[in-house]
């Protein structure tokens, strides 16, 4: 490829590809790389997709408000250049039920604050809407080894918060083959099947890359958005010692049940995040039902070392964890004899609140650290690095004077100091997938 670049976006994944999509429409001649044969194919794929706001802090909150928008208005956003169709944006609502965590107390704040629309439901409103499910309260989250795991409920559930903007994408993969297709519309480039093996560099400024062929693209810019990979990049970056915040790929399996047959969870079933538990779970077509963890405290991390080389399959221990949880919110749940799921890498940060910044080497920026949550905000993110990446390389010093950032749709500022690299470790943060 002789063809000059004014950014090289090390990543195809769904945030990749929105940095890519924005920096475009800014007249920039991009080339996103990555070493799978497609846009998305990492782990965008396995993505839940889950769109909604509970996040701890107000800035998350913002973000993620402002992901609603996006996804409500994809059509136009992206356009129609895509021959393969267009991601639908499933808007089934969010039920985040009020538990032990306090984590609805704490997003409520930001609601009310941020005007994000949502109904507050007592237990008796949530079971009208959702008969299927049990109100009580099992707090503290358990695994099923627990001897207390299956005992009657202590108490209620402290209602839901429910926020009908909220939902998930049908097909996390096409929906980044739509922000591919949307870039390539604008003259952006993408090159599969090619790994990055080096960040070359001169004078404290990043030259370009080193593909493991030893062939060498130059460009001003070049943006880590390699997912659970991201450390490795920073390292070969020589950037990563530099950072107050680090990131590291966490293993995660998430399972797909049916819903119990006389309910259609597909069409009247709601994105619920249930903390009391310790699962999050949405709606999955053929009436299926998918869940998630919310990280709680009594199940072990599974931290991997080398993003290449981890266990993918399912195993019983945690499948028995998230499916019996959800037994015990849908008693009427069929519990399968056959686990199906996936098994994928969040990119964590120590906080578990990305990084969406400039690093040490002029040049050189980041958007890791997704922490499982950040597949709503992509959109968001790519605005917000697309402005980071013009303002930094125009000489503003945003180590120093954090730019702030104009949300398209909802008009409110992103604070993009927020997630600094710099930063200190966020004491408000869930430390978990919830952010
Ligand atoms: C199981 C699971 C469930 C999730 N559920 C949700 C959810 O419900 N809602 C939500 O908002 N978020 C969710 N997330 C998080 C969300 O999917 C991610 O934050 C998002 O997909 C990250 O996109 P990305 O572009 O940063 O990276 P990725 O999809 O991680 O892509 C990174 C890319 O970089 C490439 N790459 C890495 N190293 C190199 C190299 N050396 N050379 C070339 N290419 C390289 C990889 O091949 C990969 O394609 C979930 C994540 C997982 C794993």
């Amino acid at each position: 490829m002789s063809e000059e670049f004014d950014a090289i976006i090390i990543g195809a994944g769904v945030i990749g590809a929105s940095i890519a999509f924005e920096l475009c429409k800014r007249g920039y001649r991009t080339l996103n790389i990555d070493k799978l044969p497609a846009a998305g194919y990492g782990p965008t794929s396995n993505s839940c997709s889950i769109v909604r706001a509970h996040y701890s802090s107000r800035e998350g909150v913002a973000m993620a408000y402002e992901g609603f928008f996006y996804w409500q208005d994809w059509p136009q956003y992206v356009g129609d250049d895509d021959e393969s169709g267009l991601a639908k944006y499933m808007q089934s609502g969010t039920v985040l039920l009020g538990s032990g965590t306090g984590h609805h107390e704490k997003v409520l704040r930001h609601y009310r604050d941020l005007g994000v629309e949502h109904e507050l439901w007592d237990n008796a409103e949530l079971r009208r809407r959702i008969p299927i499910y049990d109100t009580g309260a099992f707090w503290p989250p358990k695994r099923p080894s627990d001897p207390h795991f299956w005992d009657q409920p202590a108490g209620e559930l402290d209602g839901a918060i429910y926020t009908p903007g909220s939902g998930y994408v049908n097909d996390p993969q096409l929906a980044t083959h739509n922000l591919q297709r949307a870039s390539e519309a604008r003259g952006g480039k993408f090159m599969f099947k090619a790994e990055i093996g080096e960040i070359r560099q001169a004078d404290g400024r990043v030259r370009g890359v080193t593909l493991t062929t030893g062939h060498q693209i130059d460009a001003p810019v070049v943006v880590n958005v390699a997912g659970p990979h991201s450390f490795v990049i920073n390292r070969m970056a020589g950037v990563e010692q530099t950072m107050n915040v680090k990131t590291r790929p966490l293993r995660h399996e998430v399972h797909h049940v049916p819903s119990p047959p006389d309910f259609d969870f597909e069409a009247d079933g709601f994105h619920t995040s249930d903390g009391d538990t310790g699962i999050y779970f949405r709606p999955e077509s053929g009436n299926h039902i998918l869940i998630g963890s919310e990280d709680p405290d009594c199940d072990p991390r599974m931290w991997v070392d080398d993003p290449d080389s981890y266990d993918r399959n399912v195993t019983e221990a945690q499948w028995e964890a998230q499916v019996y949880r959800l037994a015990r919110r849908i008693p009427s749940l069929p519990i399968p004899h056959e686990r199906k799921g996936i098994v994928d890498l969040y990119d964590v940060s120590d906080d578990w609140i990305p990084i969406y910044d400039r690093s040490d080497l002029d040049g050189f920026y980041m958007a890791i650290g997704t922490s499982g949550n950040q597949f709503k905000n992509a959109p968001v993110v790519g605005h917000l690095m697309a402005e980071l990446i013009e303002r930094v390389e125009g000489g503003h010093d945003h180590d120093h004077d954090p730019i702030n950032v104009k949300a398209a749709y909802t008009g409110v500022g992103l604070d993009a100091g927020f997630y600094s690299r710099l930063r200190e470790i966020n004491p408000d943060s869930s430390f978990s997938v919830n952010g």
